[in-house]
């Protein structure tokens, strides 16, 4: 275990590792979430559907990398074991059980919202205290408010 990321001022450090790889269950969880919905997706829209599906799983997939490599940079590990990423997650993992385009965005949809919510708890977390922390889930924040828009306007397509 590294010592470099203890001394942050104003920031638990141990809890910082702890909600980092809660997000990055979370992260993981996200990524297979888009990828089979794009795997088993069906309906008339399906091809637009999969494309931002597809999309969307790389940039969870990306997420993981960064928060990956930001708990290492803090001294910690990311969690190790799949079976843990449902014991650890904040968000609901919806297993897509209607193919229809609809409801594979809807259940998307919902995911992207507490992504949403738990990125904004991290920005306030670390603000002003851990900059690269804060740098890092302000990024992916910003991806998710921008996945939560696509798919609200997939859904618009939709009628
Ligand atoms: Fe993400
Ligand atoms: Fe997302
Ligand atoms: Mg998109």
């Amino acid at each position: 275990m590294g010592t470099k990321g203890l001394s942050i001022v104003g920031v638990d450090v141990k809890e910082l590792l702890t909600l980092l790889n809660k997000a990055l269950a979370d992260e993981w969880l996200a990524y297979y979430q888009y990828w089979i919905g794009a795997k088993v997706v069906k309906g008339l829209e399906k091809d637009e559907a999969v494309k931002e599906l597809t999309e969307h799983a790389m940039d969870e997939l990306r997420h993981a990398g960064m928060l990956a490599d930001r708990i290492l940079q803090l001294g910690g590990t990311p969690v190790l074991d799949p079976a843990e990423w449902h014991t650890i997650k904040n968000c609901a993992y919806e297993a897509p059980t209607d193919f229809a385009v609809k409801k594979i965005v809807e259940q998307n949809i919902r995911g992207e919202q507490c992504a949403i919510d738990v990125y904004q708890k991290l920005t306030d977390l670390t603000r002003a205290k851990d900059d690269v922390t804060y740098r890092i889930v302000q990024e992916i924040l910003a991806d998710e408010v921008e996945h939560e828009d696509d798919l609200e306007n997939l859904l618009e397509d939709l009628g």
